[in-house]
């Protein structure tokens, strides 16, 4: 169980109290083994927090550990005569809470106003008789607080300094890394482009004289009196051989294609029942073993907006497969709807040989036929199922197999029931955020990450029109307050750089959005205030720019 040790108090009446706590935390911080930026933090932060108890009738500020793992120092704040919701939204105890860290969930005393921090990894064992010594120790005078004050914010610039160049240098790998990536990919894309073309090119100068041979073939069986009963079987295989052949060069075509992303997925609404009767229909003439039998089920389940061709052709190409592999008992399709995943669930289960599970993945390699001395009568290509794989993905869902030898195969194929376009993820483009806040960086990052996006940050306006001049960003999300040079400033700056003048930027502000001169952002795509809870309009804005659309899955065309 986490428990909570109280070490000491700093009694909090009058301003000089405040220089102390300062003091206090200053040095109980540097005995803790906390950085000098951890010190300074703390420091300030005890300070903050006393004003905020001050100016709400003077307490007490109880410093704790939490026992919890891993352990915490938790600042608890008592006797003030604020209700905790007021203290709580005091512009002091904010600041404080961003300096310190949010309140210690570690079960202590309920309801009290608290802040914590993780204690440092390598910090020295907790001693409450030297911590409170260190805590006890008269104050300083004021003057000589006042320059150890100006020394630390000297020391603290040249440390933001240092961590700005060390972000600015981690951005610059990023960003190569990036660009490394994205020349990969495209060389990746080039090979597979060159294999389909020639593949489609190879299948598509087989079809033309495998077309011929079957209508000549059909033509002659048209009108047996010119043929012999033998040379009208013959020609009876001639055809069946064609057929097989076409069959296997026409699935070769699409995979092809699939694999090249040529294939367009052509999103129409239906009705599974419909679907199911269809299938029905084509196998009826096909399904003609009185042992073996073809059977659909439907549960509930909502119409469809999907490609129904494509879910078509991947139904067909299991049920054939369990059909053939099938010699007693049936082949069931059934359907139902996942709600909680949002997704449909086609079932063909069959009661037929079975898949060893050595085999279950390499099923849908091409070429893959497994079982040779097993295989029944009738050919394949090996292609069905590596194409209906596609195919599913290429829909926004997955094509499984679950089986057991001797007593049959269970393939699973989910789709989502309305398609959707575009998938983010490998070929995202970037977004430069540029704050000098960590944490509008980081909710801005997160934001746009889930939306399948890639970001990169910068902390300053010199290190934005760093980054922006290497050309990668897509968008920029620009803070207008920053020390240094501001938000305005780099905008103008953006908007002289051919770089990056055609790049849409959004301005994300803490500045009441209509105190702003619209005048000195009119090259930004739209003013966003950080109290907004929704991004959606500030991406929207970026996206829809008109400058340059952008979207996160685009190949940068
Ligand atoms: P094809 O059926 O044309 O050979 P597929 O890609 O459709 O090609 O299937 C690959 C292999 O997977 C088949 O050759 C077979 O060995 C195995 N297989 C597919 N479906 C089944 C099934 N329902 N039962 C048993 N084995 C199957």
């Amino acid at each position: 169980m986490t428990a909570r040790a109280e070490a000491a108090r700093l009694r909090l009446r009058e301003s000089a109290d405040l220089v102390e706590a300062r003091q206090a935390m200053r040095r109980l911080a540097e005995h803790l083994g906390y950085d000098r930026f951890d010190q300074v933090q703390l420091a300030t932060g005890a300070s903050e927090l006393g004003r905020a108890v001050m100016t709400h009738g003077g307490g007490e500020l109880a410093i704790c550990f939490s026992n919890g793992r891993p352990a915490r120092l938790v600042i608890e704040v008592h006797g003030t005569d604020a209700a905790a919701a007021d203290l709580e939204l005091s512009p002091e105890f904010l600041a404080a809470r961003r300096l310190i860290g949010g309140s210690a969930d570690d079960g202590g005393r309920a309801g009290g106003v608290t802040l914590s921090r993780l204690l440092p990894s390598g910090r020295r064992e907790l001693d409450t008789t030297a911590i409170k010594a260190v805590l006890r120790r008269p104050p300083a005078d004021l003057q000589a607080e006042v320059a150890a004050q100006s020394a630390e914010i000297v020391g603290l610039l040249e440390e933001l300094r240092r961590r700005d160049a060390e972000l600015e240098e981690t951005n610059r790998g990023v960003l190569a890394l990036y660009s490394e990536l994205d020349e990969r990919a495209e060389a990746v894309r080039q090979a597979s482009d060159e294999r389909s073309r020639f593949l489609s090119n190879v299948t598509h100068e087989l079809r033309t004289p495998l077309s011929s041979i079957l209508a000549l073939s059909r033509l002659l069986q048209e009108d047996p009196t010119a043929l012999t009963p033998d040379h009208l079987k013959q020609v009876g295989y001639i055809q069946k051989s064609a057929q097989d052949l076409y069959d296997f060069v026409s699935d070769l075509l699409d995979l092809a294609k699939v694999e090249a992303g040529k294939v367009e997925v052509h999103p129409v609404q239906f009705e599974v029942a419909d679907l199911f009767g269809a299938l029905r229909g084509m196998f009826r003439p096909l399904a003609v073993d009185p042992d073996v039998n073809l059977t659909f089920e439907l549960a509930k389940i909502p119409s469809l907006t999907t490609d129904e061709g494509k879910v078509a052709q991947i139904l067909r190409n299991l049920v054939s497969n369990g059909l053939k592999f099938t010699e007693h008992g049936g082949v069931k399709v059934s359907a139902k709807y996942d709600e909680l995943a949002d997704m449909v669930v086609f079932e063909v289960r069959d009661t037929g040989l079975g898949i060893p599970e050595a085999d279950r993945e390499r099923i849908f390699e091409e070429f893959v036929q497994v079982g040779p001395g097993q295989r029944p009568s009738g050919r394949g290509s090996g292609l069905g199922l590596p194409l209906s794989r596609h195919l599913a993905e290429l829909l926004g869902g997955t094509l499984t197999v679950n089986s057991e030898v001797g007593a049959g195969s269970e393939f699973t194929l989910r789709i989502p029931p309305i398609y959707r376009a575009s998938g983010p993820a490998a070929g995202a483009q970037v977004i430069l955020v540029v704050d000098d806040d960590d944490v509008s960086r980081y909710v801005v990052r997160e934001h746009l990450e889930r939306a399948g996006w890639r970001v990169v940050e910068a902390a300053t306006g010199e290190m934005a029109l760093a980054l922006a001049r290497e050309g990668t960003a897509a968008g920029i999300v620009l803070d207008l307050i920053m020390p240094g040079m501001s938000g305005f400033e780099v905008l103008d700056r953006l908007g002289d750089d051919p770089a990056s003048s055609a790049v849409p930027v959004a301005i994300r502000t803490s500045l009441p959005v209509s105190d702003i001169d619209p005048r000195s952002v009119d090259r930004a795509v739209g003013v966003f205030s950080k109290d907004d809870f929704s991004l959606e309009p500030l991406l929207n804005a970026l996206t829809g720019a008109g400058r340059r659309t952008v979207a996160p899955g685009d190949d940068r065309a």
